[in-house]
């Protein structure tokens, strides 16, 4: 647990500083260091301290070349730490150069604008005016000419060139290099508009627009959606031969099949397959649940929730609806304040009962498949299995819209084997969980949720490189569903997102072993 109650977590993708760990991050760094330093107890701080959490979220990929850090100057133990920097007013932003000495005390750093945008804009003007020696993992930011171009694949090994096309007062070409950086086999430049003879040459006439530049020597235009940052970085981290850093290259399928020792089963990775849910739950409850010998107080409320909500929204085959109802009743019928889960997984085995009540055994995943034994799988299933529990519920008309999100809620933190990831769920269910008042917003939380966690794990080794975090649904799965701000933002369409979440996750859509 954190030492004191600062605004930010080390989940937040910001350097948490301390007396103990502020040398290592500040001083002799290979990375530039945008640092707030803040007290927790003021209004401006407070206010700025979600728009900090978008800007790390959103520059993520940078964090080799330019990271984020802060320090609570409201914390005993930071005041010196603070008065070494002559922090006198809250917020205060510096920005530090890679290898600053431990003289530095940073350069001033605009923090005034709440916009994302702005600020991602103000780091790269410092990365340009950055000073000798320059951050070893940035790239160059400066734009490209026809000569470097004609000599690019003799001095870089890499296999493709992303040129963006851009007018000089753009940063998108600037922002997609440094997404890039963490990414092997491509390199990005931008090139101004005002470089008539290969604006001439690829007859370029949108800016921005980007176009693949081939060792052979070919030119071809990338196909985006929209012409704008998210799209091209997008579309380039999952070029043939793109891989992350210091990550195996995907294996293919016909290894897959050596890796795991079971035969792999195609799939489609556009759709939700029953086997998936029911291995999450017969692991659930038979493996994560079997963790806990007597289960009382808040843990036997978040079982009853938990079982409570699969009997009534589980969109599943009669013989499993049947298990649950019957759990589900000897649960609501059990007036003690514990329960032994031997006693429990009597219930579930069902040993005395008619056949047509039952929760297969095992473990089938398909959807969830992990190109190794240990990726995937569990965690996969149970994001998929409360999707469209929250979606089930918006279509069967449940009376409370924050029942579902609260189920898991409790059986997150009751249960989940993964400790940091009960924490952070946690930390965001006591955000902004009290704000869910309609089943479509239960929805659309939970979605935007996952996609928080997509964005904080991305690249992280429990990655399958076969399956990359992304923010999902791709522009492929829904391209209405992505759209531009007027800045040139992303923006999600939530009226589109909205029915492809109820489509894709819906009973209907579902496959089960007959349709596989
Ligand atoms: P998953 O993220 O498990 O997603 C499963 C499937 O859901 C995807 O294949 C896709 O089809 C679909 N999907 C993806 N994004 C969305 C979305 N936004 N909305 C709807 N559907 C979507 N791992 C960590 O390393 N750190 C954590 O802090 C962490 N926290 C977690 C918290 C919870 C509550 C859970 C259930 C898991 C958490 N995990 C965490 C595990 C991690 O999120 C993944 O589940 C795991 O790495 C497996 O990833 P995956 O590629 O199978 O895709």
């Amino acid at each position: 647990s954190p030492v004191h109650a600062g605004l930010y977590t080390p989940s937040d993708q910001i350097f948490v500083l301390s007396p103990q760990n502020v040398e290592p991050v500040l001083v002799n760094s290979t990375a530039a260091v945008l640092t707030e330093f803040y007290a927790s107890w003021c209004g401006h701080c407070i206010a700025f301290s979600p728009v900090y959490r978008s800007l790390a979220r959103d520059i993520r990929e940078w964090k080799p070349a330019v990271a984020l850090a802060a320090v609570d100057c409201a914390a005993e133990e930071n005041r010196k730490l603070c008065a070494g920097y002559s922090i006198r007013a809250y917020p205060t932003v510096k920005f530090f150069h890679a290898y600053s000495k431990a003289d530095s005390t940073g350069k001033a750093f605009k923090a005034s604008s709440h916009d994302v945008a702005t600020l991602r804009h103000r780091i790269i003007d410092k990365l340009e005016n950055h000073q000798e020696p320059w951050p070893p993992a940035c790239p160059p930011l400066e734009p490209t000419s026809q000569a470097e171009i004609d000599s690019f694949f003799e001095t870089n090994n890499v296999q493709h060139l992303a040129l963006i096309f851009e007018d000089s007062k753009s940063y998108v070409g600037r922002e997609v290099t440094l997404d890039l950086l963490q990414f092997e086999n491509v390199a990005v430049r931008r090139v101004l508009s005002s470089e008539e003879t290969l604006v001439k040459k690829l007859e370029v006439t949108e800016f921005p627009s980007c176009y693949l530049y081939s060792a052979g020597g070919n030119f071809s235009r990338l196909r985006v959606n929209m012409e704008a940052r998210v799209f091209y970085s997008y579309a380039l981290q999952r070029l043939p031969g793109v891989v992350r850093s210091g990550k195996p290259p995907p294996v293919k399928v016909a290894v897959l099949r050596n890796n795991t020792g079971e035969p792999w089963r195609p799939f489609n990775r556009s759709r939700v397959y029953m086997a998936d849910l029911e291995s999450a739950m017969h692991y659930s409850l038979r493996v994560e649940l079997a963790a806990h010998t007597l289960i009382r107080g808040e843990e036997l409320t978040s079982l009853r929730k938990y079982i409570s909500v699969l009997t009534k929204f589980f969109p599943g085959r009669l013989v499993v609806m049947n298990l649950l109802k019957s759990v589900n009743t000897r649960l609501q019928n059990h007036t003690e304040n514990e329960i032994s889960y031997e006693t429990f997984r009597e219930w579930l085995d069902n040993k005395d009962q008619s056949l047509d009540t039952a929760l297969p055994e095992g473990e089938r995943w398909v959807g969830c498949q992990g190109s190794v034994p240990y990726l995937r799988r569990y965690p996969c299933g149970i994001w998929t299995l409360f999707h469209v529990l929250t979606v089930q519920a918006k279509n069967t008309g449940g009376t409370d819209p924050q029942e579902v999100l609260s189920a898991m809620r409790n059986y997150v933190q009751s249960f989940f084997g993964c400790r940091d990831c009960a924490e952070h769920f946690q930390t965001m269910a006591t955000e902004s969980l009290s704000e869910v008042n309609t089943f479509s917003a239960a929805v659309l939380w939970l979605w935007s949720r996952h996609n928080r966690v997509n964005n904080r794990v991305a690249g992280a080794l429990s990655e399958d490189p076969n399956f990359p975090k992304i923010q999902w649904p791709s522009p492929e799965m829904c391209p209405g569903c992505h759209s531009l701000k007027e800045n040139g933002e992303h923006r999600w369409i939530q009226d589109q997102v909205l029915p492809f979440l109820l489509a894709h996750f819906s009973s209907s859509s579902i496959l089960t072993g007959a349709d596989q």
